[in-house]
């Protein structure tokens, strides 16, 4: 096993030295490839750069010093930092066309370090260029040379992007690994710009450990990074970092901590004109306060925040804003001049926000009405909010997949090219051997010997690629069907389950009982995590989810539906039996309060049922589908009603044509006209 190791290392490095005919520099040599006085020169227009104090042209002027006598690696520096500098996103062929040129003069040169540098370049192209597929196939292509690099400048730079770049795709944890590889190259520097680069790596660490939900550790890093900003005088950096703590504290629920970093944020953000970042400090504040229905207080800021978005010229912000400020209205008490106002500012955030972002303006929408008891609206809405969650959650799922196969492509591409350019390689060496008669047999014997190496490894790493393949896809497998964090199955692999089931529906037995539908919604859970945190709010789940396991029996399905919503698919359920079913269920959650820590935490649930089939419908007039729509709809009766209690559908009491149309959209017009027989179920007693 140890010698394999060591032959897999050795080996394209040997290649790598013998036919590409670069080089690697010894760490005391990468001076020599360097013109002191432009470094110099360069660090203090970086310095500058990052205050924000620079201008194009004073690079300009230094890029104009450089000749094709200048060493390589000040070469490289110098074009490398204005291409990235001069970029313009919008018509990249330019910055492509020198980018390439200086890749040229690195490869001619030979320099290992000068050919990462411009390659660094090239992935930073793509990257800004929003082509994160061919960043990645970049970026596997440097990574082979990655290793053999001394300057600690060139290493810092690419192994900082690759960090950034993986960690945009969501691989953390190489993400993580090339952060750790850059502090150690700066750890070898001690210039002007060594305190920025620490802490930009401690930044992008900080935000990998944020994206992995490690609130508490990214807050850590926010904290030292904010101390050594202030410490060193790196003030222009602190708006920024203040914000990010921000956003740290209010996902941990540190709610005065919060609001104080934005008011910190704002502070440093006016002084070092970082309009956005003030911008969005105010908003979080604003909507900080709003969770907490402390009204007034929001009200203040948001009214600020929208004379800041108007001076900015901030359409989106501004219509945000005003539909905040009408929602606050509302709440207040003002209730005509707000429900206009949101109606307003909702159609105009309607016209360019994404969905995702709709579906809480929908659900603010909903509230108000609520409050202004128009619960007709209330209800239409929550209905719009419900479907547009479902679409967008098959779009989630699509996405996910479709950027697990981009990387596997990426790495299957970077793959080829490395073969192609081994087979170029092998084929340039024949030419050169044709005139050395002689060292034919020599380098063909080398040649063939390696090859059978690089055959046999190429083999190996297929097959270990496809035992890696195969693993994966037995976890994707596990993933795509259970939610991670209560470990029941999921919409999508129950919508599965029951599309096998409508198959199989044609040979069900006679005089078998229906299935039946049960739908739970948790009762003002938002309370939950704003009181007792998100955390509890986790908590609370995965106990909800264990009891509903308890009151199910294994040939059941329990879902979780959606955020705090839960699906019980009950098969061959007596319908007589359902009601005491349902009882048991809202009994199990209501009656004994869920330990979080030491808080006792009252949980009651809503829920809607139906039997499937409903009523004798086959399939054609009235699917699972619309079973659970029917449901649905029950089970928000049953909110508008005042929670903790069920309502269950149980029988069509007239002709199907006769009530589908309210079947379909008005339940409780299909119950008072007597046309379908419900039961009512009340909660525990809490
Ligand atoms: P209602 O009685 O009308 O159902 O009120 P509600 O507060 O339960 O319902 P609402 O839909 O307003 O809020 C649901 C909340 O559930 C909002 C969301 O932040 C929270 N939530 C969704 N998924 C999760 C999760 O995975 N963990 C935690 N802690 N909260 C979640
Ligand atoms: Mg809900
Ligand atoms: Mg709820």
């Amino acid at each position: 096993m140890c010698t394999f190791k060591l032959w897999q290392k050795l080996i394209p490095i040997l290649l790598f030295i013998i036919s590409t005919n670069a080089y690697a520099v010894s760490a005391s040599d990468v001076s020599l490839h360097e013109n002191a006085d432009i470094e110099a020169q360069l660090d203090q227009y970086l310095l500058r750069f990052s205050r924000g104090e620079s201008k194009l042209s004073e690079l300009e002027q230094i890029v104009s010093q450089v000749t094709p006598n200048t060493p390589i690696l000040t070469q490289t520096r110098a074009r490398g930092y204005y291409i990235l500098t001069s970029i313009n996103p919008e018509n990249l062929d330019e910055s492509w066309r020198l980018a390439m040129e200086i890749l040229k003069v690195a490869e001619a040169s030979g320099v290992i370090d000068a050919i990462v540098d411009a390659r660094t370049v090239l992935v930073s192209l793509h990257y800004y260029g929003g082509n994160t597929e061919d960043a990645l196939v970049e970026l596997e292509q440097m990574q082979r040379y990655l290793d053999h690099v001394a300057s600690p400048r060139v290493r810092y730079f690419a192994h900082n992007l690759a960090g950034r770049l993986l960690r945009s795709v969501g691989d953390f944890e190489k993400a993580l690994a090339h952060f750790l590889l850059a502090a150690n190259a700066v750890r070898e520097t001690d210039d002007v710009l060594t305190l920025r680069r620490r802490l930009f790596i401690t930044e992008g660490i900080a935000r990998v450990q944020a994206s992995l939900r490690h609130y508490d550790v990214a807050l850590n890093y926010a904290n030292q990074l904010i101390d050594t900003a202030e410490a060193e005088g790196l003030e222009n950096e602190l708006a920024r970092l203040y914000l990010f703590r921000g956003y740290l504290e209010s996902m941990l629920d540190q709610r005065e901590n919060s609001i104080h970093s934005h008011e910190l944020a704002i502070t440093w953000g006016r002084q070092f004109g970082a309009d956005e970042v003030v911008l969005l400090s105010m908003n979080n504040i604003g909507s900080s306060l709003m969770e907490v229905e402390r009204y007034e207080e929001a009200q203040s800021i948001l009214q600020e925040a929208l004379l800041e978005a108007q001076r900015q010229n901030d359409e989106r912000t501004i219509h945000l804003l005003n539909f905040n400020l009408s929602y606050i209205d509302v709440m207040l008490g003002n209730v005509g001049q707000g429900i206009a106002g949101i109606e307003d500012a909702a159609k105009l955030i309607r016209a360019d926000v994404a969905d995702a972002e709709y579906v809480d303006v929908l659900k603010y929408l909903a509230d108000a009405y609520t409050k202004a008891g128009m619960l007709e609206r209330t209800i239409e809405v929550l209905k719009e909010q419900r479907a547009m969650q479902q679409a967008l959650a098959v779009k989630e799922r699509d996405k996910a997949l479709a950027e697990l196969q981009t990387r596997y492509r990426a790495n299957e591409q970077a793959a080829e090219i490395e073969l192609l350019e081994q087979r170029n390689q092998v084929q340039e060496g024949d030419l050169v051997n044709a005139r050395l008669q002689q060292r034919i047999f020599i380098l063909l014997s080398i040649v063939i010997v390696l090859a059978s190496i690089l055959l046999f490894l190429a083999w190996r790493t297929a097959r270990q690629a496809n035992l890696r393949l195969k693993s994966v896809n037995l976890e994707l497998e596990y993933q795509s069907t259970h939610d991670p964090l209560t470990g029941l199955l999921n919409r999508r692999s129950f919508q599965a389950a029951m599309n096998n089931h409508q198959r199989q529906s044609d040979a069900r037995i006679e005089g078998r009982h229906p299935d039946a539908l049960l739908l739970l919604d948790i009762d003002y859970f938002k309370k939950i995590n704003d009181r007792s945190g998100h955390a509890a709010g986790d908590k609370v789940l995965v106990e909800i989810a264990r009891r509903l396991n308890k009151v199910t029996r294994n040939t059941d399905m329990v879902v979780r539906w959606g955020g705090e919503e839960f699906l019980i698919y009950l098969r061959e359920m007596d319908p007589g039996h359902l009601a005491e079913f349902t009882e048991r269920a809202l009994h199990i959650l209501g009656s004994t309060p869920v330990k979080c820590g030491h808080r006792d935490l009252v949980v009651t649930a809503t829920a809607g049922f139906i039997t499937l089939p409903f009523s004798g419908l086959n399939e054609e007039e009235l699917g699972w589908e619309r079973c659970l729509q029917i449901a649905d709809m029950a089970l928000y009766i049953g909110k508008v009603q005042g929670r903790n209690q069920g309502l269950g559908v149980m029988e069509l009491m007239v002709d199907f044509e006769q009530a589908q149309e309210a079947l379909e959209n008005d339940l409780t017009g299909a119950i008072e006209k007597g046309w379908v027989r419900v039961v009512h179920i009340a909660g525990p007693n809490v």
